[in-house]
């Protein structure tokens, strides 16, 4: 089977191809909870098997993504013990999240965004359920990102000229450019901030973060990787920020930058020219 014909069954069935994607992407997701559970505590990601914390092995049927968790209604069946939502809920959002990027990009721009935002869902999944981001993956988002760029030069619009090495060569300059934008805005941010309010504002993680953004969006793409997931850092921590303020106490929660981040890089892969369109119109009229 090769691509083409790949293409023309999709052309055929468009809801049976998006449905296959739909479950491909939750059984990566599936993985992902694996990475996410693991990677933190600096474990191995293949062995061993899925288990129980009890540690029990959990068979296959059990471990099918979504259909496991909703069918043991949320509880392990060797224990009992409650298997967090988090487990479907990685699962549903990779999911929905492969069938978007189907739906609404072309070519190789989809498998692109595959990798791109399973390396998101697993930093964001780290930072939110363990508090520390593995470098490993992070470094990954960096270093495929530029490898993309190079092997995928439309993905920065560089097809124009009849030369393939000379649009590789401009697609490598762009991925690189943002990936020294978004090392050099969040190292810059950090700098001040860490002056500004005597403590660390950002962490090394969400250089890297920013970083990989910009290889993959360039440096457009980080900038509203940082500024945009800044934002959406805030309002997401404002509840409980004024929450805080009424009871009197002090806020000890922190602003979740790296899910914010990754979700503003996200948004600009999706969606980046259109924003840009968006902002230069905003600036004229
Ligand atoms: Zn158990």
């Amino acid at each position: 089977m090769t691509l083409a014909d790949l293409k023309s069954f999709a052309d055929l069935h468009p809801g049976l191809a998006t449905l296959t994607v739909g479950i491909l992407g939750s059984c990566v997701g599936s993985f992902l909870n694996v990475c996410i559970h693991r990677m933190p505590k600096g474990e191995s990601v293949v062995t061993p098997g899925s288990h129980c914390a009890c540690g029990q092995p959990i068979p296959f049927w059990l471990n099918l993504p979504l259909v496991g968790w909703l069918s043991l209604r949320g509880r392990a069946r060797c224990c009992g013990a409650k298997i967090s939502v988090r487990y479907p809920l990685v699962e549903l959002i990779t999911a929905l999240l492969f069938v978007a990027a189907w739906t609404m990009l072309a070519g190789p721009k989809v498998a692109i965004a595959w990798v791109f935002l399973s390396l998101l869902i697993l930093l964001a999944g780290c930072d939110l359920d363990e508090m520390t981001v593995p470098d490993a993956p992070n470094f990954a988002l960096v270093g495929t990102g530029v490898i993309l760029a190079m092997l995928v030069p439309s993905l920065f619009g560089e097809s124009a000229h009849p030369v393939e090495a000379v649009n590789r060569f401009r697609a490598l300059i762009d991925s690189l450019l943002g990936v020294a934008v978004g090392t050099a805005l969040v190292w810059w941010i950090r700098t001040v901030g860490t002056v500004i309010a005597g403590q660390e504002a950002m962490g090394e993680a969400d250089i890297i973060l920013c970083a990989g953004v910009g290889a993959y969006c360039g440096w457009q793409g980080a900038l509203f990787c940082l500024f945009g997931g800044s934002i959406i850092g805030v309002i997401t921590a404002l509840p409980s920020l004024v929450l805080s303020k009424i009871k009197g106490e002090a806020y000890s929660g922190v602003v979740p930058f790296v899910p914010s981040m990754a979700i503003a890089g996200a948004i600009w892969f999706f969606r980046g020219p259109e924003l840009l369109m968006a902002w230069r119109n905003w600036g004229v009229s």
